[in-house]
């Protein structure tokens, strides 16, 4: 697939957008809703003003791939133990303090877009490195929705599913055209308070909650969530009892959920690691309020990175880090009791284990 390009070399045409006055226009994509004028960029960097209409500047250009561990995404229901082609662009419409890659996310040089990789060469390395799955992952992927969904539509043609890791921060619109393309996703649901949105992240907590509801109820992308746990910005056992209520009562008790240790990075240098027993105690919170499938992750806590069968408590899948260690599951249901699991599983683990192997550009190649 090659798409037409725009009036630069990268730069494609885009649909979300309207026109202002004086040749500003404004970006629709996602709620920060940039007014920009000619040759503007808008926050997330990628999409600018190029001839009164906003074009989105990275199409077909890559950060760098990596075949990783399908649970380092996380997803821990969605073919354990397989591969998946990870792959990030530059660029986010979030301006989070606590940024844990914001090399990529928060760069400003196309020099970290040095890697060319067009749609098919992605999903064709992807079935050579005996990838089922492509990720979107490493930076926000909403920003490049147009080269994304494009992706994922080369993956689609040739039996490679796709994943979004992404904080769901986006308008409806293009969010029906981007989760079309996606088989599953993780969504970071970073607080439960506006507070913490607009003070961390300059955003909002009301759109994420959307897109949770928006997936859970209206599509059928498998959807697992992660919130990191910021010490005394977001772990309070009060704002987690709220986040957990909602998620069973809005998205049903099946929704994994993965609360990760955070490390002092980006601006936020200030706060110490998140200890051990703050993870536990959240998955502890998680389990009283009815999510039935609680992970810790960002530590090695063998009992949570378990899953555990909804039915019979049995364990169906161990793991250590990101390998699998026992896996005690029949035609997707628990071995002993027959109760199904939750989510997408082939008949046997994938074999990856916890490698992570960096893909040459030359890998890529058509
Ligand atoms: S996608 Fe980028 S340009 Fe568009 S509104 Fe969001 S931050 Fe602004």
């Amino acid at each position: 697939m090659m798409r037409p390009g725009g009036e630069l070399p990268g730069h494609v045409p885009t649909r979300f957008w309207h026109a202002l006055e004086h040749g500003r226009v404004q970006c629709d994509l996602c709620p920060r809703g940039c007014r920009l004028a000619e040759g503007q960029r808008g926050l997330c960097y990628v999409r600018a003003n190029v001839g009164a209409a906003v074009a989105l500047t990275c199409w077909g250009r890559s950060s760098g791939f990596c075949v990783d561990p399908i649970e380092k995404k996380p997803l821990h229901h969605f073919l354990p133990g397989s591969a998946v082609l990870s792959f990030g662009t530059i660029g986010c419409n979030l301006t989070c303090r606590f940024c844990q890659n914001w090399d990529i996310s928060k760069s400003r040089e196309h020099d970290r877009l040095g890697e060319r990789a067009l749609p098919d060469a992605i999903a064709l390395a992807a079935r050579r490195l005996d990838c089922p799955s492509v990720a979107f992952t490493y930076n926000e992927p909403v920003v490049s929705h147009e080269y994304v969904v494009d992706v994922a539509a080369a993956c689609r043609e040739r039996g490679v599913r796709t994943v979004a890791v992404t904080a769901g921060y986006v308008e409806p619109e293009p969010r029906r055209e981007f989760f079309a393309a996606m088989d599953a996703a993780n969504v970071d649901l970073k607080s439960f308070r506006e507070g913490f949105y607009r003070e961390m992240s300059s955003a909002h907590l009301a759109p994420v909650l959307d897109t949770l509801r928006y997936l859970r109820r209206e599509t059928a992308v498998w959807l697992e969530i992660t919130t990191l746990l910021i010490p005394g910005a977001n772990d309070s056992d009060a704002e987690l009892d709220e986040l957990t209520g909602w998620i069973v009562a809005e998205l049903g008790p099946d929704v994994p959920l993965h609360f990760s240790a955070f490390h002092p990075d980006f601006r936020l240098r200030d706060r110490p690691p998140t200890p051990i027993t703050t993870l536990r105690g959240a998955r502890a919170i998680a389990h009283r309020n009815g999510v039935r499938h609680a992970y810790t992750g960002n530590v090695r806590d063998l009992e949570g990175a378990t899953t555990y069968c909804a039915g019979c408590g049995a364990r169906l899948i161990e793991r250590d880090g990101y390998e699998l260690t026992a896996w005690r599951l029949k035609d997707g249901a628990c071995a002993a009791c027959g109760e199904p699991l939750a989510g997408h599983f082939e008949q046997s683990p994938g074999r990856w284990g916890a490698r992570r192997l960096p893909v040459r550009p030359e890998q890529l190649a058509p």
